[in-house]
């Protein structure tokens, strides 16, 4: 086989099989492919698009280029969770103790923030002494005892991925569909669970901007779970407006205890609920997405999620005093208000202006290694549909300096349109795919 080969036949519009895909990644893996040529295949496909057969093999060859966990000698079924990303998206800070409080292990392998969006561990790593870089012994015996673990991914899952997604961020050829499925599904399926959940979510603090895109994104990465034998659910959520309130590591996690605690928390509860009933039944743990729900909401109700994720916490390392005492987590010195100045409605808040508000304080990251501020962010007190009237408080900024929260609350002001009628909303859950 050659690699040139290979390309001529994508650039004439030709399906690769699933023999060409194997090689090729193999040889990629090992250094014996250049960048140079595989860019040229990757731009190929960018112009002639992947069949779903060609998206089905590209993902099981990622997925053998590396280590696999093998979860079977943790008892119970094992659940996993996958959010295409966004803004304020605390959902797995919720949903993975509300599930693993009702028998489901969550065996959860996040990552970090880049960009606008930001990551489950850094929210985590707020918390004093949290840890998530466990050793994969100590994340087996986390799902196996506390019922559920959240950590990093280990160096050795799918190096595949880790090569073809430096090449596409520079060449231009993230999106594409068939590229996009196969780089999550091979890490999700190589994390080991027998039922996983996605939420994809469309808009503009998405990399799916259309409804559409988002549930063909959806749907073919249920057909390549399938395909590899997983029980597969998953929605479409919208991704306009920043999910819940809080955007920025500390204050995000403070939302997501607030949320398990039973407090309003509107979207994100309801997301959590969808999520996690579809789940469960995916799961085979419950019979009817309602039964699943209903003790979900008991699980809420009772504190038994809350006393997970306190059990979570502590066997990671952190303190568990946080649920309590949410003074614990760092708080940023400099807090200031963005007013009102006329009467209306808030008719748009820019998720991805939001999530570089965040960066720009310190909460996100430009590049991979840069530090964080965990203490800083954003409030947003009125969100899509509320009506506002002048000096009311539209959001709060949480800052290291006076300049920094200056800068910020101007760009905070320009993230968000203003109607004088209240404005028509979309659902939050866009649709259910499977
Ligand atoms: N996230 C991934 O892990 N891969 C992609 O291709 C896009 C988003």
């Amino acid at each position: 086989m050659q690699m040139l080969s290979l390309i001529e036949k994508k650039r004439d519009g030709g399906a690769l099989s699933a023999s060409e895909l194997e090689w090729m990644i193999r040889r990629y893996c090992a250094g014996e492919i250049p960048d140079y040529q595989m860019s040229a295949l990757l731009m190929a496909a960018y112009f002639r698009g992947m069949t779903k057969r060609e998206t089905l093999d590209l993902t099981m060859a990622m997925l053998e280029s590396g280590e696999q966990l093998d979860l079977s000698p943790i008892s119970g079924v094992k659940g996993d969770k996958h959010s295409t990303g966004g803004v304020g998206d605390k959902t797995s800070l919720v949903l993975c103790p509300m599930v693993a409080s009702l028998g489901l292990r969550m065996a959860k392998m996040s990552g970090r923030g880049l960009g606008f969006t930001g990551g489950t561990l850094d929210k985590l790593e707020s918390i004093p002494g949290f840890r998530s870089d466990l050793s994969l012994r100590a994340f087996y015996d986390n799902v196996e005892r506390v019922g559920m673990a959240i950590c990093a991914q280990t160096e050795g899952i799918d190096p595949a991925d880790k090569k073809l997604y430096a090449l596409r961020d520079v060449t231009g050829t993230v999106a594409v569909r068939g590229l996009i499925v196969s780089s999550i599904m091979s890490k999700k399926l190589a994390a080991g669970a027998d039922a996983i959940v996605l939420d994809v979510k469309a808009g503009s603090g998405s990399f799916c901007g259309t409804q559409e895109e988002a549930e063909a994104l959806a749907k073919e990465m249920v057909e390549v779970g399938q395909g590899a034998g997983r029980s597969m659910a998953a929605i479409v959520t919208d991704m306009e407006e920043p999910l819940g309130n809080a955007v920025g590591n500390a204050l995000e996690v403070r939302e997501a205890v607030s949320a398990l605690r039973g407090e309003k928390h509107g979207e994100l509860t309801q997301l959590c609920l969808t999520l996690g009933a579809r789940l469960l039944k995916a799961a085979g743990l419950y019979d009817s997405e309602d039964s699943a729900r209903a003790a979900l909401q008991e699980s809420i109700d009772s504190g038994k999620a809350l006393c997970k994720l306190a059990d979570c916490i502590e066997a990671q390392g952190g303190d568990p005093r946080v649920i309590e005492k949410n003074d614990l987590l760092p708080v940023a010195p400099v807090r200031r208000l963005l007013l009102a100045e006329e009467y209306g409605y808030v008719n748009s808040i820019k998720a991805d202006g939001i999530g570089r508000v965040c960066t720009a304080l310190g909460g996100g990251r430009l590049e991979k290694d840069d530090a964080l501020d965990l203490s800083v962010g954003i409030v947003l007190h009125k969100k899509v549909g509320d009506p506002v009237s002048p000096g009311e408080p539209i959001a709060e900024i949480h800052a290291s300096a006076e300049e920094k929260a200056e800068q910020a609350l101007r760009a905070v002001r320009a993230c968000y349109g203003f109607s004088e009628r209240e404005p028509e909303r979309n659902p939050f859950i866009r649709s259910v795919v499977c």
